[in-house]
């Protein structure tokens, strides 16, 4: 998923925390930046490996163990010292695993691995073509990406869910 739209979905999930997990989410300006910021820190392995599109989830950031042994922790020292359990580790949790569940549905050239470091071997909704991601993101001209993008929108239910989860999500964040 578009690192754009995984910020956007985090939105909708801030929304249904304020709404049914505790009174203490509300759509303020900071609860705003913290659901858009932690909904897209996995892929900021994307920025500093210079690796091709298709190796860009072998790192500990699109590890869903990582993440939920990090929020876990955050948990447990708020729980410790505020007595409480709805408090930043639970939304920090939910949003980081959150996007690996949304990268695991639109994956296509490089899927999440559930159990990395402890198995490498990656999963994905859909069948995937790493070989369509051997090329470098951020650096490679167009007509190197074409095949890959012709590939990826050839998935009418996967596009469906790139466009119309964020936008839902951005509705639901209004409403
Ligand atoms: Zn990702």
């Amino acid at each position: 998923m578009h690192p754009l739209n995984h910020g956007l979905t985090g939105l909708a999930i801030l929304v249904l925390c304020e709404k049914f997990v505790s009174d203490f989410y509300s759509r303020s300006l900071f609860w705003i930046v913290f659901a858009v910021l932690f909904s897209m820190i996995p892929d900021l392995d994307s920025v500093w490996k210079p690796a091709l599109i298709r190796d860009h989830h072998k790192s500990m950031f699109h590890a869903p163990l990582f993440w939920l042994g990090l929020g876990s922790s955050i948990m447990l020292i708020e729980i410790l010292i505020f007595n409480q359990v709805f408090g930043m580790g639970f939304l920090f949790t939910l949003f980081t695993l959150a996007h690996l569940v949304c990268d695991y549905v639109t994956a296509r050239e490089a899927g999440i691995a559930w159990l990395y470091p402890f198995k490498k071997k990656e999963y994905s909704l859909f069948p995937m073509r790493p070989e369509l991601g051997d090329f470098d993101f951020i650096r490679s001209p167009w007509h190197v990406r074409k095949a890959y993008y012709k590939f990826y929108f050839s998935n009418p239910t996967l596009v469906a869910f790139e466009i119309l989860v964020p936008l839902a999500s951005v509705i639901i964040f209004f409403v």
